[in-house]
C-alpha cells in the first residue's frame, strides 16, 4: 500500500488526527514537487519556483510570498548552502503568530534541507556531536530494524544513521535503568531520559511495515508527545510538520 492510501486509511481511523495527516499530505506534496522542480530547474529560477509551489499549496498570500522572497535573497546567505538560515528569517506578521510562521519556514526549509544534504560531502558522525551529522538538529526519531540496530531519523533533513541502541540521544547516557518507556496501542514508543528530561520516539520495524514512513509513525503518535510533555519531558527538534511543543 502506498503511504497516500495508508494517510486516507488513518483520517478514517483517527479522526482526532485529521488536520495533522491532511498537513501532512500537503508537505507530502510539496517535497514531491519540489524534486521535480530541483532535477529540472536551473538554479537561477530555483527560489522562486519553490516559493511558487509553496505558496500555491499552502494558500500562502501573494504579498506574504513576495515578502519571504526578499527576505531570503536579503539575508544574503545562499538557502541551499545554509538550510538553516530559512529557519532564522526575521520574519513578524500582524496577523500571524510567530509560532505558525515558524512551522511554515520549517516546512518551506524541506527543499533547501534535501538539496544541500544529497550535496554535502562531509558528514560528521552522531556520535562525535550528539546531532544531526548534516543538519545538527538533535534527535527526536529513531526506528529500530531487524537485527535490532537502531537508527536515527532526522525530522528537519531526512539524514539517516545508525546510533548507540540503548541510551538518550541528548545527554548520551547509556544507562538502561535511567530511561523510562511509555508505549501506545501501535507499539510506538517514547523513551523519556531521567537525567536531562529529554524523550524520543523509538518503534520496531513491524510498525514500520505496517505505515511505511518513520514520520508519518511521528505524527500518529502525537498522542504520545502530549503525555510526555505532560510529564515534563522534552521534544528536541519538531516533526515533520514543524509541531515540537504541544501542551
Ligand atoms: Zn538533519
Ligand atoms: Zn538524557
Amino acid at each position: 500500500m502506498d503511504v497516500e492510501v495508508i494517510i486516507k486509511k488513518l483520517k478514517e481511523e483517527k479522526p482526532y488526527l485529521k488536520s495533522p495527516l491532511e498537513l501532512y499530505e500537503k508537505v507530502l506534496t510539496f517535497n514531491k514537487n519540489c524534486k521535480k522542480i530541483l532535477e529540472k530547474e536551473t538554479q537561477n529560477s530555483l527560489l522562486n519556483k519553490i516559493i511558487d509551489e509553496f505558496s500555491g499549496l499552502f494558500e500562502i498570500p501573494y504579498e506574504f510570498a513576495s515578502f519571504l522572497k526578499s527576505s531570503i535573497i536579503n539575508s544574503g546567505k545562499d538557502p541551499f548552502k545554509e538550510p538553516r538560515s530559512i529557519l532564522e528569517l526575521p520574519v513578524s506578521e500582524e496577523e500571524v503568530s510567530r509560532e505558525e510562521i515558524s512551522r511554515a519556514l520549517f516546512i518551506l526549509s524541506k527543499p533547501f534541507f534535501a538539496r544541500y544534504r544529497e550535496t554535502l560531502k562531509e558528514k560528521k558522525k552522531f556520535e562525535e556531536t550528539g546531532k544531526c551529522g548534516v543538519c545538527g538538529a538533535h534527535v527526536s526519531l529513531t526506528m529500530i530494524d531487524e537485527e535490532n540496530r537502531r537508527h536515527m531519523v532526522c525530522t528537519v533533513c531526512g539524514h539517516k544513521e545508525e546510533i548507540f541502541r540503548i541510551g538518550c540521544s541528548y545527554c548520551m547516557q547509556k544507562v538502561c535503568e535511567k530511561i523510562d518507556l511509555l508505549v501506545d496501542e501501535d507499539e510506538i514508543r517514547v523513551e523519556l531520559c531521567k537525567d536531562c528530561k529529554t524523550y524520543i520516539k523509538s518503534f520496531k520495524d513491524e510498525v514500520y511495515q505496517k505505515y511505511k514512513d518513520p514520520y508519518l509513525i511521528d505524527i500518529i503518535s502525537m498522542p504520545l508527545d502530549v503525555v510526555a510533555q505532560e510529564r515534563g519531558y522534552i521534544r528536541r527538534s519538531p516533526n515533520i510538520i514543524g509541531i515540537k511543543e504541544i501542551v
